[in-house]
């Protein structure tokens, strides 16, 4: 039985980098975070896949132990992502998006997943996200992610959905935008006043904020030499940190702050390599030193 449910995108993806390039590579967002989830606990995935998808991806799920019950074939073609990067790889430019199966996609969750104690809703519409939302017996912890697009155009229907949840991640842009404010420290706190208890804001290489009533806490980024593919790094960083909430049961705040830091250890491999190559080599040996790392970075 899962512990954490993950909702989200999986794509085939097509990027281009200063560096590289991938053709119609296994992505999306449920991809990225129940692999970075799995290496911290048992993460059952939930989405819509084409009669397209290899069996060889599902696969490859199966063997790192994430449930792929959740994972139904729902129409012909899987969902696909085209986008490039600058050379500063700041921002993802989308060259295309063919929603195909995830069009509208209201999943029902198996019955092994509803009584997980953890989920994590990756960027996608809020109505899908609260259509799995609704359908967990009881979870201990839930962690939202969203997107520019739903805030621009959903913002009512977003703006509920945050009032249910505990987490609320967001990037830098994203916070100004959602809550109208130039000011990541008073967009953070206007998030905590409409109910999550925490307000997760990432800055891409600049690092991540964590806001709870009591704290604001802030991490840097890892400081990396080499980044090839920065696709994949927001939903890495929560699937981390949702799996280590899980495997530490515990949300207080320094479990949040030790969550943020293998969140980001995690992202920090997935931007060396391209779309999932670097995570799929990933140990546990590899995230363990890289967390030593950040502790000596923060000292002082
Ligand atoms: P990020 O962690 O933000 O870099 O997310 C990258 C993943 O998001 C890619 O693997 C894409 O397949 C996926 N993606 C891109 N656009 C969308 C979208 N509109 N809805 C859901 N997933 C998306």
């Amino acid at each position: 039985m899962p512990k954490l449910v993950v909702f989200g995108s999986v794509a085939f993806d097509s990027i281009r980098t200063p560096f590289g390039e991938a053709n119609e590579v296994l992505g999306g967002a449920a991809v990225y975070a129940s692999v970075a989830a799995s290496f911290f606990t048992h993460a059952g995935i939930v989405s819509g896949i084409g009669k397209d998808f290899p069996k060889e991806w599902t696969e490859l799920l199966r063997k790192r132990n994430i449930s792929t019950e959740g994972l139904k074939i729902a129409g012909e073609k899987t969902f696909r992502w085209k986008g490039y990067y600058e050379y500063d790889m700041a921002s993802a430019h989308t060259v295309s998006t063919e929603l195909n199966v995830m069009e509208g996609l209201m999943p029902e969750l198996p019955g092994s997943y509803r009584k997980a104690p953890y989920v994590f809703l990756a960027n996608l519409h809020p109505e899908q996200q609260l259509h799995v939302l609704d359908q967990m017996d009881n979870p201990r912890l839930s962690i939202l992610d969203t997107m520019n697009y739903w805030i621009t155009n959903e913002k009512e229907k977003l703006m509920n959905l945050i009032k249910k949840i505990d987490i609320l991640l967001l990037n830098d842009a994203e916070a100004r935008q959602l809550f109208s404010t130039p000011n990541l420290i008073a967009a953070g706190r206007r998030a905590l006043a409409y109910g999550p208890g925490a307000c997760i804001i990432k800055k891409g290489e600049h690092g991540v904020l964590l806001f709870t009533e009591k704290e604001i806490f802030s991490l840097p980024g890892y400081p990396l030499e080499t980044v090839r593919d920065p696709t994949g790094a927001g939903d890495s960083f929560a699937g981390g940190l949702a799996g280590f909430l899980a495997k530490a049961g515990a949300m207080d705040e320094k479990a949040l702050r030790k969550a943020m830091v293998y969140g980001s250890a995690i992202a920090s491999y997935t931007v060396e390599g391209f779309g999932l190559d670097r995570l799929r080599s990933l140990t546990n040996p590899d995230i363990q030193q890289r967390y030593k790392e950040f502790e000596k970075i923060v000292r002082f």
